[in-house]
């Protein structure tokens, strides 16, 4: 395997327009970033229990109900922290007394911990798949939230939420869709939580977590809510629930983020919507994979087609390669994150396809990766 150096300078005219291909945070558009500066003076440093911003969450709750389509009594609530952050909640808040859980990488495998190692909650029973596969749930009595995951961004595998056959009408699909709301298609019936945070497709920044509700999960926060289990009040689901009904959070939120979030829930809705944005994916997905599969030293690391996601691409590379030497040369050329994720620890990289990324872009990248590629070969010959 080569460990050559990183002086190789890929030619300027090969070079994408905008270099930003990490998973999170991800690539915000400049327009976005312009539209918050022009906010400056009149949005920013403003309260966040005053119209001015609470009009533009406002603004957030109702672009994502358009974006997702989601049926009458669904609810977007959103609160501080992130998905990490949404998880505890979820496990204090949601889960009634048993949850199952889809594991198949690093990020489905967090939140079966948070359930596991809840004193208040039986052990959850967990469907494991290996890492570029996906589980298919079960439906199973005394099961009370099935927990899926629409993009495990770890693995780039994408498995489209799906209710399992036969679960009781009360049990509740919650669904980590934080690499996939706003790139992947779903079905809103399929889902009773689906939940996200905005620096991947919404090409925004962290630290807030997002969720659209069914009528049922509604039902279950405020009646755990209302139970004598002890909550702690920054992570409970209810509260959180009645201050986004005001278009508030329960405590600060960071407002670029939440206005970085609108310009592109609107952006993607003036542009034809989730199809639209889905379309884009597709074709950024088309490209890579291709691209992959015809090259000598490049495979999807996924193997079923069907399974590789169309916002998250996993490339494997050939072991005559160093993939991290490939990820640094483009780094030092402007081309940003494509490493993989550290703990799947294959040598591989790892591109997002989201929304905000220029399909053009994408084709730009495999070219720079075959001129790295190229030279770092030639170097070992
Ligand atoms: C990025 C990511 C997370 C973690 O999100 P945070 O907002 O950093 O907590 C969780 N799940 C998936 C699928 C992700 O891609």
């Amino acid at each position: 395997m080569t460990t050559e150096t990183t002086s190789i300078t890929i030619p300027s005219e090969l070079l994408p327009a905008d270099g930003r291909f990490g998973c999170g945070p991800s690539k915000v558009r400049p327009s976005a970033v312009d539209a918050l500066a022009a906010a400056g003076r009149t949005y920013l440093g403003t309260s966040h229990r005053q119209a001015t911003v609470r009009s533009m969450v406002g603004r957030l709750r109702e672009g994502l109900t358009e974006l997702f389509g989601l049926p009458d009594g669904y609810e977007v609530a959103l609160g501080n922290g992130g998905t990490t952050v949404l998880w505890d909640a979820l496990t204090f808040g949601l889960i009634e007394r048993r949850s199952q859980h889809l594991t198949f990488g690093e990020f489905s495998s967090k939140f079966a911990t948070c359930a596991r190692q809840a004193p208040h909650l039986d052990d959850p029973e967990v469907i494991e798949a290996p890492v570029g596969s996906a589980p298919t749930p079960i439906a199973r009595e005394g099961i009370d939230v099935y927990a899926l995951t629409h993009n495990e961004t770890s693995t780039g595998v994408a498995a489209t939420p799906t209710r399992p056959d036969g679960a009781t009408a009360d049990a509740l699909v919650a669904v980590d869709a934080t690499s996939a709301a706003g790139g992947l298609r779903f079905d809103p019936h399929q889902v009773d939580a689906y939940y996200f945070a905005p620096q991947k497709c919404l090409a925004s920044d962290g630290g807030l977590w997002l969720a659209a509700l069914s009528p049922v999960a509604i039902e279950r926060i405020e009646r755990i809510a209302a139970s004598d289990r002890w909550i702690p009040a920054s992570l409970d689901l209810a509260t959180a629930l009645d201050n986004s009904r005001k278009n508030q959070t329960y405590n600060t939120p960071s407002l670029a983020t939440v206005l970085l979030a609108v310009e592109q829930v609107e952006w993607i809705l003036a542009n034809g919507g989730l199809e639209w944005a889905a379309g884009r994916c597709d074709t950024s997905a088309a490209t890579i994979y291709e691209w992959a599969d015809a090259g000598e030293l490049t495979t999807p690391f996924v193997s079923d087609p069907a399974l590789r996601s169309h916002v998250v691409a996993t490339i494997d590379v050939d072991e005559r390669v160093d993939a991290t030497v490939v990820a640094a040369t483009l780094r030092a050329n402007g081309i940003v994150d494509t490493e993989p994720y550290r703990k799947l620890g294959r040598n591989q990289l790892r591109v997002a396809l989201f929304p905000a990324i220029d399909p053009a872009d994408v084709v730009a990248l495999t070219r720079c990766i075959d001129h790295v590629i190229d030279h770092v070969i030639d170097a070992t010959d």
